[in-house]
């Protein structure tokens, strides 16, 4: 039996989902099928909307399986890598009864869908050291175990960690929790790490699941467009739990022209600028008096430990600069994430930290 249909949920097994009226590979010209507007809406000349969208539009699924080096079948589109956390909840988590393991801090949806879904969260803590801060693989393996958990997420890059994890050490985890839990990857930031997908090992395990998005490298957040790739048993899983049209037509128009071959080269020449950016705002940040560590990031942010993280966030948004304050998370007490922006915009950031020292001097 496959971890997938080892893991469903019991109650799920023989759930067909929703039957729209996309659902049946239907002909014709006269659509009478599905309740729509025979008329376009005569306040949008330019976007003829009358129509539901396609429960998964072939082209975007095909261009982001070529995109991520997956077979179409193995990619589920959705309204940005959050819904593909929420869907992997809904389908292998019995609300009141299953766990998760995450290591905060950690970007924190996992967290909220589970809370959301009544599932517990078993906390593994990233550990702190001159390293980084990094996740202690071999404790989360064992929590999985200890606690029978369902679902191991690992964020790599890491957010807000900036620790990025080797496609070996994720292929040692997955071996390790075969039949037992599906090992879930969100490479939200990969496009700004040395390190390569882990995509390819789907071939050769069932029980990983990779999210991806077009929301940062492809600088397309409102479009609202992720997705999940594992093996199509669990994409045909996940989309029985997903709502009936999850994508709207012109996010599915915006995100293929994202996609095309002339936007992705410009997309990969950005995202060198970004990380040659983030390399020298690193060394900047370094050097600046209350600053007490700038974190190694393979993502399109840095985290930041001050002497003071308060005043410097008080005084960065005096200047207009909105950074995140991420001291209310688990060993993070002095430290603001900030974005990578444009070099004018970073020259902003730097020049307030600068001229908020020169003041308190
Ligand atoms: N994963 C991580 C690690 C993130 O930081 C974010 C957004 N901040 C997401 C997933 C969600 O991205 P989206 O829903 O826009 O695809």
């Amino acid at each position: 039996m496959s971890t997938v249909s080892a893991l469903l949920r019991s109650d799920l097994r023989d759930f067909g989902g929703y039957r729209s009226a996309r659902s049946d590979k239907l002909d014709g010209d006269v659509w009478l099928n599905a309740n729509e507007s025979p008329w376009a809406n005569s306040g949008t000349p330019e976007a003829d909307l009358r129509r539901y969208p396609s429960p998964q539009p072939q082209q975007l699924r095909d261009a982001l399986a070529r995109l991520y080096g997956a077979m179409p079948e193995q990619l589920l589109v959705g309204r940005g890598s959050d819904e593909a956390i929420d869907l992997l909840l809904r389908a292998f988590c019995m609300p009141g009864q299953d766990r998760i393991v995450i290591a905060p801090p950690v970007f924190g949806m996992y967290a909220v869908c589970a809370r959301l879904h009544g599932t517990a969260v078993i906390e593994v803590p990233l550990i702190d050291s001159a390293a980084g801060l990094n996740a202690d693989l071999d404790a989360m393996v064992d929590a999985v175990i200890a606690h029978d958990a369902r679902l191991l997420f690992l964020c790599s890059p890491g957010n807000p960690s900036g620790e990025a994890l080797s496609p070996a050490a994720i292929e040692r985890v997955t071996e390790r929790l075969r039949g037992r839990a599906i090992v879930v990857v969100d490479e939200a930031y990969a496009e700004f790490s040395e390190q390569p997908s882990v995509v390819p090992l789907l071939d050769a395990h069932d029980n990983l699941a990779v999210l991806r998005t077009l929301s940062k490298a492809h600088a397309l957040a409102a479009a609202r467009i992720g997705c999940v790739i594992g093996s199509s048993e669990m994409i045909e899983a996940l989309r029985r739990c997903q709502a009936p049209y999850p994508i709207p037509q012109p996010c599915v128009d915006v995100a293929c022209a994202a996609v095309s071959v002339s936007a992705l080269a410009a997309t990969s020449e950005r995202v060198r600028e970004l990380c040659a950016e983030r390399a020298w705002v690193a060394q900047a940040l370094a050097e600046l008096p209350g600053v007490r560590r700038v974190y190694a990031s393979q993502g399109n942010f840095l985290l930041v430990r001050f002497d003071d993280a308060e005043a410097v966030f008080k005084r960065l948004l005096q200047a207009g600069v909105v950074v995140r304050d991420m001291r209310s998370q688990p060993q993070l007490g002095d430290a603001l994430r900030i974005t990578i922006g444009s070099p004018q915009q970073n020259r902003r950031m730097l020049d307030a930290l600068a001229s908020a020292k020169v003041e308190a001097a």
